[in-house]
């Protein structure tokens, strides 16, 4: 047999395929009240609900919510606005109006029997986002690529049901929430991949105070669709979707194992069905849920009673206005123009009040070293924070960044050594007062003048003592050198700047 002929027969790997993944991403945004009605969500002011497991079922509602006779839907201004806000920073179109869609279904989770949902007219379309694969290497940042987003729409969230022995209990608390659906272009090429997706979104969307997105808290939602193809090809083949994927490693796992099994059925002669699946995180595996035929008709039309919305070109450019760095450009200018760090930069720029106090430092002080500074926040403040008690971690926290700008630069200008640049910052951050008054009230101050120094260090070296020590280091013994250093400090009441001292001994022994 020829080799062309053994390579047709042999059965592809799997290494033949590549997964071709698209995501929905469901997102609770970061707005007091729900989406069509003044009922409380999880984010406020001082009535913040930080944990909605913590409120009794059935509290966060109002006769819109559970569509009493004659409540009326009302948008809520802000939760357009932070879908806008998404769309600018996701450089997506904002179409100049958007309209709400009923979806119809009947199931207790909804008490309107309807969600409302953008089908035809979404707040956003198109757009995209960067996303860093592979773990960086070494120093560097990671390999990048941008995923296109379709669009982007605003809908409510649902209720919760759970199903308890011979019955199920709802809970409409979550019901009516402001929800955006993010769904992406099937850009995507592995598990990984769809992971570093779910990861920069959080990381916009946490930047720019949209969502906070904790999957844990249901917050952040994921159903991943999934088809395989050999590789080269440009065809999307038939995929199957898997749906409420509720961690990055459900997400992750649940895209391997479905793209393992699309390729054994491919394999195997059989064809890959459209349709539905769960994922069961306990067995590892995707199961059937429905299929094409029995899909659902939803029988969409344009809500009556909420007007389709305007988004003027005036808003849009206000709301730009109020948008922050994207994560990545940041964490590209803070390599490139401080010279950060990778590894400082990635604990600087998911923390976006961090890099405003790192700069913030940097502006009241534009002469200091960013790498000193960013050291001492690395360092000192993260550090400080971490051992805080929940009391007394408060933000902004009791140093100033003008403070912490002067201690780096006390640090680097040798006024104080880097020992005593802890110290001071501990006392710092302990008492709020500022570097140079700690420095002056402990005395710490080194003393830099190099004529003081010289003359100490010519005094000392005019002792008689001192004439084996020097002959002793001129015949090669280095350490003969520190026997002198000794009473040298001693004479500067221990405030010689130690590497003055160093430099100029020699210079005098050596000009001798
Ligand atoms: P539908 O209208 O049925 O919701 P869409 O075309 O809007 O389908 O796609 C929904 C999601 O599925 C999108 O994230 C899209 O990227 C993804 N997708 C579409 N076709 C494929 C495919 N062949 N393989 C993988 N993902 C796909
Ligand atoms: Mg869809």
């Amino acid at each position: 047999m020829s080799d062309a002929a053994n390579a047709a027969n042999a059965a592809p790997s799997t290494t033949a395929y590549e997964h071709v993944i698209g995501l929905e991403i469901h997102v609770q945004l970061k707005t007091r009240a729900k989406v069509f009605a003044p009922a409380p969500y999880l984010y406020g002011g001082t009535d913040v609900v930080k944990d909605p497991k913590a409120v009794a079922p059935n509290t966060l509602i109002d006769p819109v919510v559970l569509a009493l006779p004659g409540a009326l839907p009302v948008l809520n201004r802000a939760a357009l606005e932070q879908s806008v806000r998404f769309g600018l920073l996701t450089k997506a179109q904002i179409p100049a109006v958007c309209a709400w869609d009923r979806k119809n279904y009947f199931y207790p989770d909804s008490p309107k029997n309807y969600q409302l949902t953008q089908k035809d007219r979404p707040v956003t379309l198109g757009g995209e986002v960067e996303i860093e694969l592979a773990g960086p290497a070494r120093n560097i940042m990671g390999e990048h690529k941008v995923i296109r987003l379709n669009h982007a729409h605003l809908e409510e969230d649902v209720g919760k049901l759970t199903h308890a022995g011979s019955g199920s209990l709802v809970d409409y608390n979550r019901a009516g929430a402001a929800l955006l659906e993010i769904v992406t272009e099937p850009d995507l090429r592995s598990s990984a991949e769809a992971a570093a997706l779910l990861d920069a979104l959080r990381m916009l969307l946490v930047a720019a105070g949209i969502a906070d997105c904790d999957m844990e808290k249901g917050q952040m939602r994921c159903d991943a669709n999934v088809s395989i193809r050999k590789r080269g090809e440009t065809v999307l083949n038939t995929r199957t979707e898997m749906k409420n994927l509720n961690s990055i490693s459900g997400v992750k796992n649940a895209i391997e194992y479905e793209a393992a099994r699309q390729i054994r059925e491919v394999e195997a002669g059989r064809t890959i069905r459209q349709e539905t699946r769960g994922w069961n995180a306990e067995t590892g595996r995707t199961y059937p849920l429905r299929g094409k035929e029995d899909a659902h008709d939803y029988r969409y039309f344009p809500d009556p009673d909420l007007m389709p919305v305007k988004v003027s070109e005036e808003d849009v450019s206000r709301l730009a206005a109020t948008l922050p760095e994207r994560p990545f450009d940041r964490q590209r200018r803070y390599i490139e123009q401080y010279k950060l760090p990778f590894t400082v930069t990635s604990v600087f720029v998911p923390d976006r009040p961090l890099c405003e106090y790192f700069e913030a430092a940097l502006a009241a002080a534009p002469t200091a070293n960013p790498q000193s500074v960013a050291n001492l926040v690395a360092n000192e403040l993260l550090g400080a924070l971490a051992a805080a008690t929940a009391a007394e971690m408060t933000w902004p926290p009791p140093v100033a960044p003008a403070q912490l700008a002067a201690l780096a630069q006390l640090a680097d200008s040798g006024a104080i050594s880097k020992q005593q640049a802890r110290e001071v910052f501990a006392e710092m951050f302990a008492t709020g007062k500022g570097a140079a008054a700690i420095v002056d009230a402990k005395g710490l101050r080194q003393n830099s003048d190099t004529g003081e120094i010289e003359d100490i260090i010519r005094s000392v070296l005019a002792q008689p003592a001192s004439g084996s020590a020097v002959a002793e280091f001129k015949s090669g013994n280095e350490k003969a050198l520190n026997s002198l250093k000794g009473p040298i400090m001693k004479a500067s009441k221990g405030k010689a700047n130690p590497k003055l001292v160093d430099e100029i001994l020699r210079q005098l022994i050596s000009a001798a």
